[in-house]
This record gives C-alpha cells, structure tokens and sequence, in this order.
C-alpha cells in the first residue's frame, strides 16, 4: 500500500522580512502572531507524528514570510530543529516559502543540506509596473532567474501568483500566467487579492486611491487562468487565502476573500463552457444538461447561480442537470426541445 503524504505547516510570520508589500500583513494573514523558533518546530513535528500512523511521509513546510531572507542565525535554529527528525525518519523532507530575490547558489546549497526539496517563490506578477505599485521590491526577471536556478539545482518549483494588485488588469495576469508556465513549475498558487486590515493596501483602498478586486472579478479572471494551467498540465495546489478565524473575523476587510473560491471558478469554468455549447438555441426550449457525477454541483452553481444565468441569458424555458457517463469538466446535451 501506498505511504500516506502529510504537510507539517510552521508559519514564519514576517519574520526579518525586509519588505513591505502593500497587500501583505504576514501576521493577520496566517493567523499566527509569534515568530516561529525551534520549540516551534518540534511541537509541531511531535504533534504531527503523534496523530498520523507509521509509514506516513511527513513533511515539514515554513510557510508565511520570506525564509531564505531570515537572519541566517534564525534559518539554522529552525533547520537544526529539525534535523533529527529528518534523520530518524519522522519527516522525509522539507518545503519553504520565499521571495525570488533572496536566492543564489548559496542559499540553495544550503537549503539542499538541510534537505529542503521544494522551493516555492512569491511571483505575485510578472508585469514590473504592477510589482513596482505593489511595493514587491524585485522584478520579473528575478522570478525567472530564481526559478531557473531552483530547477537546475534539483529541487521542485513553485510559483505563486496574485490577481487584482495595483496596476494589474485581466490581461496582465494572463501574460504572469504565461511567463510563469513558460518557467514550467511544478504546481502554481493563485491569490487573488484581499484587502486585510493594517496593511498599505487598505489605507489605498480607503482613500479611493485602489478599486478592490471583487470575488466576482477574482472568479472571472481566476476561471481564466486555471484553463491555462489546466491545459499546460500544470497543478494549481491552492485558490484563494487558506480562511482562519481572524480574516473571516473582520480582518478581510475586502476584496477576494471567499473560503470556496476554487470550487466557485470551477463552477464558473462549467458555465462558460455550457454558454458555448448552448449558443444559438432557439428561445423557450428546455434542455438537459449531463455532466459527471463529481460536477453536478458545479455545473448547478451556489444557488443554482449558473442554471438561473443560462435560462436568462439564452432565453430558455428550463434547464436541469443530470449525471452522465461523460468525463470531469465535460458537458453533454441530452436533451434539447
Ligand atoms: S515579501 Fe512576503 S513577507 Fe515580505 S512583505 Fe512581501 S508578502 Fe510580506
């Protein structure tokens, strides 16, 4: 049988983070305000290793903040906390995030000797305008230089990307999409951005100065870019801020915040190809859509959004959904009068 896979999650809230990114309050946005240490990293290695059976893969991930722009005294706390386990088997690997200017060879040199195996790197965008607006301190050709570097040196790759920054248009994050799948990673993120308390972005938004990137924008754009990523077989590993207690609080003070935002451009995926295939109808037919049984309720949408949206637009009497022996994301008509 197959070993089961677990993620150890230590957040590294802004730790030495020598930026300040207008959209970014590390602390609110992982719900953790102490910086991690090396009890930390233990607790949390114990606490995963007493709740999951023998045999699982463990592996430990520093989320949150920038690590390889850590003091290097704080990078080896946190490493040689987790040395042992490493070398007992109670993780097999470790995955960090960090920003694609605080990579060399060096870094990477050492990352592999404390046996990182995955690098994930905040692109955010790939449009230097929109990373200039946002306060991102580094270009897109860091993006790719970083990645290059990462790649060459073995280790997995990935990207993540924002829509809705400063600056940033439809079209801008569909040229971030290509570039960074021309960079060929091995899984994506895509944050659409929230407005969070405490950060530059709200006090732009407050003084009119940022129009929020709504879930509405979000879905659309976001619908757009997972069918790139779909058919470059690239994973999306994440859609949408992971919700905690703090920004579903209040702390989300706007913007794409939604804790399904993936299923909802799924569900908007499965409507736009519906209006494609339902084009031309003739008005007041009734239609019966058949889809997998994993998509009825995609292709149904919250509150029957999407079956409301096609019988208005396309004029049509009634539409239902019906499981079909048809593969996922795929639509079928059985019946049309
Ligand atoms: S680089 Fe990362 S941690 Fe630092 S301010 Fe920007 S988003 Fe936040």
């Amino acid at each position: 049988m197959k070993a089961k896979n677990s993620i150890i999650p230590v957040f590294v809230p802004h730790l030495g983070c020598p930026n300040d990114c207008v959209f970014c309050n590390q602390r609110r946005i992982s719900g953790h305000m102490l910086p991690a240490g090396a009890e930390t990293v233990r607790n949390a290695i114990e606490n995963a290793a007493a709740l999951t059976p023998p045999g699982t893969k463990r592996q430990l991930a520093f989320y949150g903040g920038s690590f390889t722009a850590i003091p290097d005294g704080q990078q080896l706390e946190l490493f040689e906390a987790a040395r042992p386990y490493l070398e007992d088997g109670t993780i097999s690997s470790i995955r960090l995030s960090t920003r694609p200017d605080a990579i060399d060879g060096a870094v990477l040199a050492r990352l592999k000797k404390y046996g990182v195996t995955t690098v994930e790197l905040g692109a955010q965008s790939m449009c230097d305008k929109v990373l200039e607006l946002s306060g991102r301190g580094h270009t897109a050709s860091d993006v790719e230089n970083a990645s290059r570097l990462i790649k060459a040196a073995g280790f997995e790759l990935i990207l993540q990307m924002m829509t809705g920054l400063p600056g940033d248009t439809d079209e801008g994050s569909i040229e971030t999409a290509r570039r960074i799948i021309a960079l060929r990673p091995d899984g994506v993120r895509i944050y659409p951005t929230v407005i969070v308390r405490d950060t530059a972005l709200y006090d732009l938004w407050k003084a009119g100065n940022y129009a929020e990137h709504t879930v509405d924008d979000a879905v659309r754009v976001c619908a757009k870019l997972t069918a790139m990523f779909d058919e470059a077989h690239i994973p999306i590993i994440r859609m949408g801020l992971n919700p905690t207690e703090d920004l579903s609080g209040g702390d989300a003070a706007g913007g794409a915040y939604h804790p399904a935002l993936g299923e909802l451009v799924r569900s908007r995926m499965m409507l736009d190809k519906a209006r494609q295939l339902l084009e031309g109808t003739p008005h007041g037919s009734s239609v019966i859509l058949g889809v997998n049984s994993s998509d009825v309720s995609k292709m149904t949408g919250q509150h029957r959004c999407n079956i409301n949206t096609l019988k208005t637009e396309l004029r049509l009497r009634s539409v239902k959904i019906r499981e079909a022996d048809v593969k996922s994301g795929e639509i079928a008509i059985l019946s049309l009068d």
